[in-house]
């Protein structure tokens, strides 16, 4: 089961009442605010960790509704899966 912090449920809601195209193009804002909150970080050694944990969530909540959309959680789960391992292999 990859959906940790929404369900599936709440995933069907979410497109049926705000459509698929508009979740998608919420997932890539999410995914730039997390970017621009570590190249804050990084760049102008700002003191944003609590914006960087929001953001995370935020991505998080987002990266589930993407699997949602594109009904990918078992290829997902084995791509995981299989990529940890090799990363395994090289620690
Ligand atoms: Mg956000």
């Amino acid at each position: 089961m990859i959906y940790r912090y929404t369900t599936k449920e709440i995933c069907e809601k979410t497109v049926k009442n705000w459509g698929r195209d508009s979740q998608l193009l919420m997932v890539l804002e999410e995914m730039s605010e997390l970017q621009k909150e570590i190249l804050k970080n990084l760049n102008r050694d700002k003191d944003n960790v609590k914006e960087i944990a929001e953001e995370t969530a935020d991505v998080l909540i987002m990266l589930e509704r993407l699997i949602y959309i594109y009904k990918i959680e078992d290829l997902v789960a084995q791509q995981a899966e299989f990529k940890v391992n090799r990363l395994k292999q090289y620690l």
